[in-house]
């Protein structure tokens, strides 16, 4: 079976409870020694097995790290870890998934190799809220409900309002246009920056 990583917790001494996100299942799993080995980390794309018995959880065994050129550029890679434990934290309480998420990591974990991690992993977000049917259609402010103006304010989740009405990052309303219809690569620098800041308050 394959999976990412999504959480480790240490136990005991040199003991994990570790997170796998699979196509199917989010399992949470036992893995002796877990904590000596560099495989078992935030991020990683592992092959493995599950060893159950009646009693206790699953064990995680003979993972093997199933690794792309992109995680030896550091950048890339911590990008890459926000995002995970974002994700981690958004499916907290989920043990049965659609292989939407799966996929989801597949693609980025592709993507990464050839383009900006932050941009890779804006287009990955607009996917998950359309998945999960939270797109936003720039139709109103989310507080007071009127039109939105020129200058539009994002915040979490990435709901929009009138700068007036919430706090967040200003962007202009054709920019949200490009970053909703996942046009990423219009957008300019300091706008990928904002939105990627905006995104790490949360899913
Ligand atoms: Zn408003």
């Amino acid at each position: 079976m394959q999976g990412y990583i999504l959480h480790t917790q240490k136990v005991r001494e040199e003991d994990l409870l570790v997170k796998v996100l699979s196509p199917k299942q989010l399992y949470t799993l036992y893995r002796f020694y877990g904590a000596r080995h560099s495989i078992i980390h935030l991020g990683n794309k592992i092959d493995f097995y599950i060893e159950k018995d009646l009693r206790e959880i699953g064990k995680l065994r003979d993972p093997i790290h199933l690794g792309f050129a992109w995680e030896k550029e550091m950048q890339k890679r911590y990008f890459w870890q926000q995002f995970l434990k974002l994700l981690h934290t958004h499916l907290k309480d989920i043990s049965t998934l659609e292989d939407f998420y799966f996929n989801l990591l597949e693609e980025g974990s592709m993507r990464l190799l050839k383009e900006n991690p932050k941009r890779t992993i804006l287009n990955l977000y607009i996917k998950l809220l359309n998945f999960e049917g939270r797109n936003n259609s720039l139709q109103s402010c989310l507080i007071c409900e009127g039109i939105l103006n020129e200058e539009v304010c994002i915040t979490r989740g990435f709901v929009c309002a009138h700068p007036h009405c919430l706090k967040g990052e200003i962007l202009t309303f054709s920019h949200l246009e490009n970053l909703f219809n996942l046009q990423i690569e219009l957008l300019e620098d300091d706008e990928v920056d904002k939105l990627w800041n905006v995104l790490m308050l949360g899913l």
